[in-house]
């Protein structure tokens, strides 16, 4: 997978004829921690968990990004989610770099307790690399505000500070930022409403239909955004199975459900009702083959790939989950002519948030929602404007031209070269 990000960046820097020696330094990474966290479990035994931190490039600012809990979490998926950190930052013109980290472990094993003392675990081995001025964690996958506060606790603990910015994605009663929950999602509906504008991407901007693969925090909150703006979401899925309702779904509703019976299958929900006569089951493999609109992959890496690629219908991508699309699948739905709009832009309404969220743990001045998610739709506004005029004036795809403007502001910042 790094490897995968690695063959983008060289082509971008080829493509924009980069100094190669700014090139090769953006093949590595500035550091990489992969450490031994013991866990004093609940039976009296210890267990050693694996943790990592990638630190990838920090010539924009402080590296930023997630810590994910998965028990497929390796060295290799790190090191590449780091790297499309530094990109995305770029892109969105922030002043982070890239970073990412991880444990592998299935937190669903652990309890509460545990949780708490691996979290915590987790700082204490990597306190001394991270913090507001140097690497700002945030939440991922099976990661949520009350691990990162654990997190952000531990960390005033052992260097005696108070101190509200060393991580993201916090409580609001422990310095988190109202509007940052739903930012990812939020801001994924701001990139499509405003490439549906701009590009006129569509003949007829009505009934839009839309199908989201995840209904997770992402995939919620980008079906809650879209339903409101108009558009006509016909079909979600979780790992347990997917639904499909032909005149569109009510996310909310679907929600409701969802905590009832632990899946949206079945969730068959238009206005507050749930009933069978609204729609069909069907796979998690046919939602990502259906005739739609716009395809909205918001679960997992690779979800988009060299077995089903050639499935795909959709006319537009919205890469909500990073590192949906396998470079072999991007590659054939750049040549069929798909708008595929990357993870970097599509899902950087998330770090904007957590940017808002260290603006005001380093001033002391706390907003509230409505003015983060206006902030949100105006910083990403920006950077969506720039793609588009740059994707007007050239002949590259829609996502050439996006990693090759982050590459661009990922270079312009440097004023030496080592
Ligand atoms: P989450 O754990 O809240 O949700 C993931 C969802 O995907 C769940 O509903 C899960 O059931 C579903 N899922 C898993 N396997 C599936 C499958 N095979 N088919 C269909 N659905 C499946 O995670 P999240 O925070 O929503 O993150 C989703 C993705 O977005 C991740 O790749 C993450 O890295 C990325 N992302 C998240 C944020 C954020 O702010 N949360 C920001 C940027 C990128």
């Amino acid at each position: 997978m790094w490897q995968e990000i690695q063959n983008l960046i060289k082509a971008s820097g080829e493509r924009i004829k980069a100094d190669s020696n700014l090139i090769t330094q953006l093949l590595e990474h500035d550091f990489v921690y992969e450490f031994a966290i013991p866990v004093n479990m609940d039976d009296g035994s210890v267990k050693v968990f694996k943790g990592y931190r990638a630190q990838h490039n920090n010539w924009r600012g402080p590296y930023k990004g997630g810590i994910r809990f998965h028990q497929s979490v390796n060295l290799d998926e790190v090191k590449m989610l780091s790297a499309l950190m530094t990109l995305k930052n770029a892109l969105v013109e922030l002043p982070f770099g890239g970073g990412k980290g991880g444990v592998v472990v299935n937190p669903a094993e652990l309890s509460e307790r545990e949780l708490e003392l691996l979290s915590r675990g987790y700082v204490k081995k990597i306190y001394q690399h991270i913090g507001s001025d140097k690497d700002i964690p945030a939440p991922d996958v099976n990661t949520n505000p009350k691990i990162l506060s654990w997190m952000q606790e531990e960390y005033e603990s052992l260097t005696q500070s108070k101190i509200f910015s060393a991580f993201t994605g916090k409580t609001i009663e422990s310095g988190g930022s109202y509007g940052r929950e739903e930012a990812t999602g939020f801001g994924g509906v701001v990139v499509l409403k405003r490439l549906v504008e701009k590009l006129g991407l569509f003949k007829n901007n009505k009934d839009i239909t839309i199908a989201v693969q995840g209904f997770g925090n992402v995939g919620y909150y980008f079906a809650k955004f879209a339903f409101d703006a108009g558009f006509k979401v016909i079909a979600v899925s979780d790992s347990k199975g997917a639904v499909y309702v032909k005149d569109g779904l009510d996310p909310v509703a679907t929600l409701k459900c969802k905590y009832e019976k632990g899946t949206v299958a079945g969730c068959y929900c238009v206005g507050s009702v749930c009933d069978v006569k609204f729609g069909q089951s069907i796979n998690n493999n046919d939602l990502l083959a259906m005739d739609v609109d716009v395809l909205v992959p918001a679960a997992l890496e690779n979800a988009i790939n060299k077995a089903n690629m050639k499935d795909v219908k959709a006319k537009v991508i919205v890469e909500m989950a990073n590192s949906a699309i396998s470079e072999s699948a991007l590659s054939y739905l750049n040549q069929k002519g798909v708008i595929v709009v990357p993870g970097i832009l599509a899902n950087s309404g998330g770090v904007i948030g957590s940017y808002f969220e260290w603006v005001q743990g380093r001033t002391g001045l706390w907003w509230d929602k409505d003015k983060v998610l206006r902030s949100i739709d105006k910083k990403l506004s920006l950077a969506v404007d720039k793609v588009v005029t740059s994707f007007k004036d050239s002949e590259l795809d829609f996502s050439q031209v996006c990693y090759d403007l982050s590459v661009k502001n990922l270079i312009k910042v440097r004023t030496y070269n080592l």
